[in-house]
């Protein structure tokens, strides 16, 4: 194709999760290096490019932020067509976040497309007093889904060079 002979590679990405997990927070911190206290919920969807080398190669990520809400969720299922890997959130602080994610957000991308890679990111470690769900569980359940990437973060006060080197890790496996 025209891409490979120009040595660029275009890649589409979903993040995936339950309202108020983080998920345009942390599309913030991985592109403007920002984060806010308070946002308005996302309506509909929004997307941001974010560019790699690998391998010599140029590859631009278009990365997809669906918002979470059930009346927008047949949206965030129109994106998951066609992508390359989805990025499934949660809040360590909120149980329920964590629930959806297996029960609802997994059993939809796999419905629509089971060849996705899949990476899990357990959001709000700075909020360590409050944490409802363990990192052995977090690993437990992205073992289960074969997810190629699980890790804990925080949009708050985690360092846009570390969410950077997670997200790279994800399009190596995409391009394998
Ligand atoms: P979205 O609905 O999944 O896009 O979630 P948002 O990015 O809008 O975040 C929802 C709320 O959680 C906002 O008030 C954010 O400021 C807050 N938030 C997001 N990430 C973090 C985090 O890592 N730590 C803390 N303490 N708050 C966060």
């Amino acid at each position: 194709s025209i891409f490979e002979q120009s040595d660029e590679i275009n890649l589409k990405f979903v993040l995936l999760g339950d309202s108020a997990v983080g998920k345009t927070s942390f599309l913030y911190r991985l592109t403007e290096d920002r984060f806010f206290e308070s946002h308005v919920s996302s309506i509909g969807v929004d997307y941001k490019t974010l560019h790699f080398n690998v391998n010599e190669k140029k590859v631009h990520v278009q990365l997809w932020d669906t918002a979470g809400q059930d009346r927008y969720r047949s949206i965030a299922m129109s994106y998951i067509r066609g992508a390359d890997a989805a990025i499934l959130m949660y809040d360590i602080t909120r149980a329920s976040t964590f629930q959806e994610l297996s029960q609802k957000w997994m059993v939809d991308l796999k419905n629509i497309n089971d060849n996705t890679v899949i990476g899990i990111l357990g959001n709000k470690t700075d909020l360590e007093a409050t944490r409802m769900i363990s990192t052995q569980n977090g690993k437990l359940l992205s073992d289960q889904e074969g997810a190629v990437k699980f890790t804990e973060i925080s949009a708050k006060n985690s360092a846009k060079e570390d969410l950077l080197l997670i997200f790279q890790e994800i399009v190596e496996f995409v391009l394998k």
